[in-house]
């Protein structure tokens, strides 16, 4: 048994201006489930996306539309949304206060919805600003090497 106060969980940016926390996962060994809580600033959105698992989301607070292949869906506090595998889907916060939302995925979910977002997704982003470094570097020393270089 966990009970956890999600204040008290550190957020990692996602989507666009959006915050993550990991309120369940992996790292409390839950078997099956990962419960995450997210925070869209009036304007911000999280990510555009689409994956092979479903996504089950409870609005806690705000509203604002769940954009998709169906158009824009308005939802508000109370609202539940089943989002199907393969469904593309970004909810964008066109209210004008914080947007809060339980959003629950299978654990093997919980690292591949993140996109660029959370611990793991900073350290793909980092090995990839390594790998255009790399690039970039070979060139720069082909060029300087053929005596192309300014
Ligand atoms: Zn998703």
């Amino acid at each position: 048994m966990l009970i956890r106060n999600i204040e008290e969980i550190p957020s990692f940016p996602y989507g666009e201006g959006a915050s993550k926390r990991v309120i369940f996962g992996d790292q409390e060994k839950a078997p099956t489930f990962a419960m995450r809580v997210f925070d869209v600033p009036p304007g911000g959105a999280s990510s555009d996306h689409s994956h092979e698992f479903e996504h089950e989301v409870l609005i806690l607070r705000g509203e604002g539309v769940l954009k998709g292949a169906w158009g824009n869906a308005p939802f508000s506090e109370g609202s539940a949304i089943l989002i199907q595998p393969n469904e593309t889907h970004q909810l964008v916060n066109t209210g004008k206060d914080p947007l809060r939302f339980v959003c629950i995925v299978p654990l093997r979910g919980e690292d591949a919805d993140c996109g660029l977002s959370g611990p793991s997704g900073r350290w793909r982003v980092i090995a990839l600003i390594v790998v255009v470094v790399v690039i970039v570097g070979l060139l720069v020393w082909g060029f300087s090497t053929r005596g192309l270089a300014p």
